[in-house]
């Protein structure tokens, strides 16, 4: 997970309080509460369930998953930068999940095993329900900058500016 304090990937310290914030360790905990503060609170949860939509290349129903959701993130003013890192863990989470339920998927662009999904979220936390769409395509890379990652983001970024997008008119996190 990613430090919320000098933002490497190496995050694996919570925040004891809202268990929601991540560090690298202790010295970058301290250094980042200045601003934490303002945000940490005992979590409490939500009695709406998040429904989670997850769709696979260009077409096919949704997989819906129900989740836990704490309460603050559903208020118009959430701060952003929890929620996004929030969702971006719940949709890592169920990455997996979704690839193995899509058994021998190739790669979108170049027909090769698939090992990654690289995903859009669309989301809308403050809606009833709360709801986020994950837009999943699955590539054969982890690296941002391969060929094949590069035409899936221009892909979602064609998408997004279609009037068959289902999350139009909804925030976009790019995940
Ligand atoms: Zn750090
Ligand atoms: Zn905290
Ligand atoms: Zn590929």
């Amino acid at each position: 997970m990613v430090c919320g304090s000098c933002s490497k990937a190496s995050g694996s310290l919570k925040c004891s309080r809202c268990k929601m914030m991540t560090y690298c360790n202790r010295e970058c905990q301290a250094a980042h509460w200045h601003t934490h503060k303002i945000h940490c609170k005992r979590v409490e949860m939500s009695p709406q369930k998040l429904q989670l939509h997850f769709t696979v290349g260009r077409s096919g129903p949704p997989i819906t998953f129900h989740e836990n959701i704490p309460a603050a993130f559903c208020q118009r003013d959430a701060p952003r930068d929890l929620t996004s890192r929030w969702v971006s863990q719940l949709v890592d989470t169920h990455e997996e999940e979704v690839l193995v339920r899509h058994p021998g998927r190739p790669c979108l662009y170049c027909g090769k095993p698939a090992i990654k999904l690289h995903t859009t979220l669309a989301i809308t936390l403050h809606g009833n329900p709360p709801t986020v769409f994950a837009m999943g395509q699955p590539l054969c890379t982890k690296n941002r900058n391969d060929g094949c990652a590069v035409q899936a983001q221009a892909t979602i970024d064609q998408g997004l500016q279609s009037p068959d997008f289902p999350g139009r008119g909804t925030e976009i996190y790019k995940a």
